[in-house]
């Protein structure tokens, strides 16, 4: 019978390094800042805006948030987010995606400074990933499921890890991240064949689908390391993961529970991605 991985105590030693780091700047009379730039009224970001706030707080971090209307021109758009990007008291920028339709992603992607960029919307963030250059910022996400791992000494190298889902904010920067720990990679998605064939070799299995409970125990290995990173809302109004936890915890190690997941740990990775902005910035000035 496998367990469940305690996340919040991830982000909660994660949150407590950070919070030192922020004491430290504010001796130096640096007051880090995260400026959450969000659009229209949706329940989902609504409800992430207020737990990176209420994180940031808990750290010492400052936050502002923009609300934009969700009718906004793209131009307007622009204009309001060059303005984030050129406040010198801006360290770090979260843009709250997906966007409305009438807004591009290709036309806006590159406007928040690379170095301001703490969520991986700018192109050049996606390539330091890639080239497994250090000095960027991966997405928040699957690096809070890279957290997990690492905090619970989960060994990485050589073994087989398959990440269901290839989205360019959570399962190919996954993908990467695990690369870099030399782990063997698969990436799987909706066109995947035999699946579960596939998932069966897994010894850390990642699911990022957004197909609430899909993950049943015949796609699960014995012994797994299993990282569920969805969050679902099902029928009944409960949040759900991609995995049927009841269902895949005779056959994993480990499995993380939804909620208390991987989105506990992401805003504290919000955080220390913040303070890493910070840092970078105040180097450059010195
Ligand atoms: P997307 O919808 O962008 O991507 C889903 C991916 O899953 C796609 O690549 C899709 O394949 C693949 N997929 C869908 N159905 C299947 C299937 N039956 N078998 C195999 N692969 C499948 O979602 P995101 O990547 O943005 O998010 C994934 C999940 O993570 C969601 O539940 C989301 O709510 C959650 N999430 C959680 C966060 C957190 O902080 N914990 C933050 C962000 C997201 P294809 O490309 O072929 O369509």
């Amino acid at each position: 019978m496998g367990k469940l991985l305690n996340c919040r105590e991830v982000a909660a030693s994660i949150a407590a390094s950070v919070k030192k780091e922020t004491e430290l700047l504010r001796k130096e009379g640096i007051a880090p800042k995260l400026k959450i730039v969000r659009v229209g009224e949706k329940k989902d970001d609504i409800a992430y805006e207020a737990a990176a706030v209420k994180r940031m707080n808990d750290v010492g971090i400052d936050t502002e948030v923009l609300v934009l209307s969700s009718d906004i021109k793209q131009e307007l758009f622009i204009r309001e987010i060059k303005k984030v990007a050129d406040d010198d008291a801006v360290h770090g920028i979260l843009l709250l995606r997906p966007l409305p339709e009438q807004i591009k992603e290709d036309a806006i992607k590159y406007l928040i400074p690379p170095e301001k960029d703490v969520d991986c919307l700018n192109p050049v963030n996606a390539a330091k990933l890639l080239e497994g250059d250090c000095s960027g910022f991966p997405p928040c996400t699957p690096e809070a499921a890279l957290e997990i791992l690492n905090y619970y000494s989960i060994e990485l190298e050589g073994k087989e890890a398959v990440i269901l889902g290839r989205s360019m904010f959570v399962g190919k920067p996954m993908a990467l991240l695990l690369l870099r720990e030399d782990a063997t990679v698969t990436i799987c998605h909706s066109k995947t064949e035999n699946l579960s064939e596939v998932t069966k070799r897994a010894d850390i299995l990642v699911a990022a689908t957004g197909k609430s409970r899909m993950v049943t125990g015949e796609y699960v290995k014995e012994g797994a390391i299993v990282i569920d990173v969805g969050i679902n809302v099902d029928e009944k109004g409960n949040i759900t993961g991609d995995v049927h936890t009841e269902d895949c915890i005779t056959r994993a190690g480990y499995i993380t529970p939804v909620p208390s997941g991987v989105g506990s740990v992401t805003t504290a990775v919000l955080a220390k991605h913040v303070i890493k902005a910070c840092k970078n910035i105040k180097l450059r000035s010195e």
